[in-house]
């Protein structure tokens, strides 16, 4: 079932939680929203599902192309799944799924039968086929997890709204969840919404991220469109790290003029150039690319690309990412001089966008 978000606000108090938001979720696509803390994703969440209202003007719900205003959660069948979701201690694996199922009007109430099967096939999508009997306090985190999106499906939800649901567990167990969570919606194609502060998770799970920052909207694209083109410093800082300098393009080349401490800090936005870590050349010798002279503070090794951490003259920080063969081939040592450039550089004024 598509969403449509229009034109929503929401105030507390005088604080503007969400500003004029709009967005459309397709139907059967998973979206992310993504942000800071306190950029307003779980109030539109709750909008969506009906828990709040948006203030009163313009803003509507749609859900398939009907406006919701008048529905109420339970008329909405959303199905959620919070970071916290204290699923039902007392209750078995089992029951807890079965729940939403059995607290139903009798006369929609499936039989008996219906719900022992439904729940035994939403163990099996879950993985967790031979855990019915236990009670949340023997499952693990990820496993609990699991339960409680189990008991999402289990009403068979229009649609699923996930808020930060990965958000306690450890990286490891993150990653399995979200793998899994991206196979589960390919199976199913429930149109779901995740909320997230972790750009990876984002980025690795999502059809398409919806980037917000203070209760606005910055950006809406597929993750590799966010990704390698930002439209705005604020999205290009939050996807991943950054390199700020003042500087100018030149022929379609970043010439460095010096490094910026950071995005906040920049001058006018005519002259600052963001530069990824691994969009940083290092060079020993100048060779007709205009480059800033640099020193090597730190190498790390311990990844798949080596990061390197280098100091400008006025002694700024310059994050670097290469590939080891070219670590090797440059043999760079803390305290040694290199010349650095930028092979490719984002320009946020519209003189200038590259
Ligand atoms: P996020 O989920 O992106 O962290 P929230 O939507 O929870 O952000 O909150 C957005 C802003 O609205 C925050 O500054 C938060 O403090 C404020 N806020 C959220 N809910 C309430 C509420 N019920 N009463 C007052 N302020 C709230
Ligand atoms: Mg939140």
């Amino acid at each position: 079932m598509s969403i449509e978000v229009q034109h929503v606000s929401k105030t507390f108090g005088t604080y503007p939680a969400l500003l004029d938001v709009s967005m459309h979720v397709h139907d059967g696509e998973l979206v992310a929203l993504l942000g800071p803390s306190g950029s307003g994703k779980t109030t539109l969440l709750r909008i969506i599902a009906g828990l709040e209202s948006p203030d009163a003007g313009r803003g509507r719900i749609l859900f398939h192309g009907q406006d919701v205003a008048r529905r109420r959660v339970g008329e909405r069948h959303v199905g959620f799944v919070f970071q916290h979701y204290a699923l039902f201690k007392h209750m078995t694996v089992f029951e807890n799924i079965a729940f939403g199922l059995r607290v139903r009007p009798r006369c929609e109430r499936p039989s008996r039968q219906a719900i022992h099967d439904k729940v035994t096939r939403l163990l099996q999508l879950i993985q967790l086929e031979n855990f019915g009997r236990r009670y949340p306090s023997q499952l693990s985190g990820g496993q609990r997890q699991r339960v409680a999106l189990a008991r999402a499906l289990a009403i068979d939800p229009n649609v699923l709204l996930l808020d930060e649901p990965f958000g306690a567990l450890d990286a490891k167990v993150r990653q399995g969840l979200r793998e899994w969570l991206r196979r589960l919606h390919d199976e199913l194609h429930v149109t779901s919404i995740l909320v997230t502060h972790d750009q990876e998770e984002a980025l690795e799970v999502a059809d398409r991220v919806v980037v917000m920052n203070q209760a606005r909207i910055e950006q809406v694209g597929p993750p590799a469109e966010v990704f390698h083109h930002p439209a705005s410093e604020f999205v290009m800082d939050f996807l991943g790290q950054v390199n700020v300098f003042h500087g100018r393009m030149e022929q379609g080349r970043a010439v460095l003029g010096g490094t910026l401490p950071d995005v906040a800090s920049r001058g006018s936005a005519r002259d600052t150039l963001y530069v990824r870590p691994h969009d940083v050349q290092i060079e020993r010798r100048l060779n007709g690319v205009p480059a800033l002279h640099a020193r090597v503070v730190r190498v790390n090794r311990a990844g798949a690309l080596a990061k390197v951490l280098l100091a400008t003259a006025d002694g700024r920080a310059v994050h670097a990412e290469l590939p080891l063969d070219r670590l090797e081939e440059l043999s760079l040592r803390p305290g040694e001089a290199v010349y650095v450039s930028a092979r490719h550089a984002h320009v946020f004024s519209s003189d200038y966008v590259i």
